[in-house]
């Protein structure tokens, strides 16, 4: 492991709480809707809001999802988990209590590994647990009060939890969006995080190399990779200035205003003893038994990591790429279908991760709304592997077919000129002209310089119009000069 970068002089510290709402139709103790944008309060019903007489029931597809997750991160799945109250006042939450999981976690344990640059880093989870969202308080400036919604009230979430494990910004986002990738990946979490589906709250510290954990800010509801970066930055900055004008950090929630750029106070933060956790007596422990685990994991697709390793022995690709290559279910399906189609992973990967990424992050758009299909990038690419146009000529084809000029790799290669010359008796015969027209040339590459010999072959392709194939007009020019 590398030795962690400082900022001023001190080490950054960053543990991930991370809300993931869980996929399912309805609630996780009611059959209410979760759908998005309804109309407020249609879609609370009286388990959601604990009316007395009412008892919650699980929602067997919540607990299903936080399965999928624990083992597509290698965590142990809890036989027997316990949900518990915990008690607090708030408008958005007339129950006077959240039901949640304290002492005994579903999930616990688990790795979550990605890549920063090149390097490899693995983020170690503490716990993921099952939990339901709360009401919304919306401000209506317009008319200077507040209402509230209650829809949200027992929706399910995972809340995932680390170890503080990350030491800069840059890591903590990389680790955001791994997590996002593995959720999305197997389907547990739609991921939007403009609708609030994945919220990420990180807690900062900073302390001087080789000293104890400092005190700790949480940033609350993160919900862009970009604003995640520009709030532990800032964070970072103001917790360092603090330091160093001799103030103590008091452990603390804050929010980031992504107009001013800034963190703020919330509230002091609350100790788990504050909120007065009890096993929540209206739900039995939640029983996992290892056959419904075992049918989970038989059901599950292929994950990330997985298929990423598949790419090493079975395509012969560099781990980079193959981890690169399976950043979406999509990207990684384009990959298979032009690697098998053109026998040449490798090149499919260069092209994919070269051309086709730029064209599709330029376009903001994702693989599958790509104009050129993994079919037409074989075609392509198999007329590059075999000789009939340079990897230049290739990039004019690529970007007609992109831009929709054809549709045919072969039509295009044809009707744009851009075959290279394979006939060796023509290149031969051009390249005994140049080397009659280019006396000094040949003599200053006898006499041992390279330049001379570059600006021969420099010809060679000049007379030939760029269609020779620049390894060919290497080799003869070579042999022919001795
Ligand atoms: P709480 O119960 O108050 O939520 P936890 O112990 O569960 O506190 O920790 C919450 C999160 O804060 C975890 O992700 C953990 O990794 C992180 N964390 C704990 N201590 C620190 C620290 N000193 N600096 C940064 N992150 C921390
Ligand atoms: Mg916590």
């Amino acid at each position: 492991m590398s030795a962690p970068k400082l900022v001023q002089g001190y080490e950054v510290v960053i543990g991930f709480e991370t809300h993931a709402q869980l996929s399912t139709q309805s609630k996780i103790f009611s059959r209410a809707s979760v759908a998005f944008g309804a109309e407020p309060n249609t879609q609370a019903c009286a388990v959601d809001l604990a009316l007395p007489g009412t008892l919650p029931v699980m929602n067997k597809g919540a607990v299903e999802r936080a399965i999928q997750f624990g083992l597509a991160i290698g965590s142990h799945i809890a036989p027997k988990s316990v949900f518990a109250r915990k008690n607090y006042f708030y408008p958005d939450l007339p129950k006077g209590y959240q039901i949640s999981q304290f002492e005994i976690p579903v999930v616990q344990g688990g790795e979550v590994d990605f890549f920063l640059g090149d390097e490899k880093k693995t983020v170690r989870l503490v716990r993921a647990h099952l939990e339901e969202d709360a009401g919304k308080s919306l401000h209506e400036d317009f008319i200077g009060q507040s209402g509230i919604d209650l829809n949200r009230a027992g929706t399910p979430l995972l809340e995932i939890v680390t170890e503080p494990d990350m030491r800069s910004s840059e890591e903590a986002v990389a680790y955001a969006k791994e997590l996002h990738k593995i959720v999305t990946w197997i389907g547990i979490c739609d991921g939007n995080m403009q609708e609030g589906s994945f919220r990420c709250d990180a807690n900062v510290s900073v302390r001087k190399p080789g000293q104890p954990l400092g005190t700790r800010r949480e940033i609350k509801n993160l919900n862009s990779f970009k604003f995640m970066q520009q709030a532990i930055d800032y964070e970072v900055r103001w917790q360092i200035e603090q330091i160093e004008d001799g103030h103590a950090i008091q452990q603390a929630t804050v929010l980031f205003d992504p107009d001013t750029g800034e963190t703020r106070a919330m509230r002091t933060k609350e100790d788990a003893a504050d909120y007065r956790y009890f096993p929540d007596p209206d739900l039995p422990p939640l029983v996992i038994a290892s056959e419904w685990i075992e049918r989970v994991r038989s059901e599950m697709a292929e994950l990330p990591r997985v298929m990423a390793a598949r790419f090493v022995t079975d395509y012969g690709l560099p781990e980079y790429d193959a981890t690169t290559l399976t950043q979406s279910k999509a990207m990684a399906a384009y990959f298979e279908a032009a690697a098998q189609t053109s026998k040449q992973p490798k090149l499919a990967s260069n092209w994919i991760m070269g051309e086709v990424s730029r064209r599709i992050n330029a376009g903001e758009i994702g693989i599958e709304q790509a104009p050129v299909s993994a079919a037409q990038l074989a075609a392509l690419i198999t007329r590059i592997a075999d000789g009939t146009i340079s990897n230049n000529a290739g990039r004019q084809v690529f970007d007609a077919l992109w831009t929709g000029e054809g549709q045919d790799v072969d039509a295009l290669i044809e009707s744009k000129g851009l075959k290279q010359m394979n006939d060796s008796g023509a290149l031969e015969q051009i390249i005994d002209e140049v080397i009659a027209a280019n006396p000094d040339n040949v003599a200053q590459f006898k006499a041992g310089k390279d330049k001379a010999f570059n600006a021969l072959v420099g010809q060679v392709m000049k007379a030939s119009k760029g269609k020779a194939n620049p390894q060919q007009v290497n080799d003869l020019l070579r042999s022919k000069l001795g």
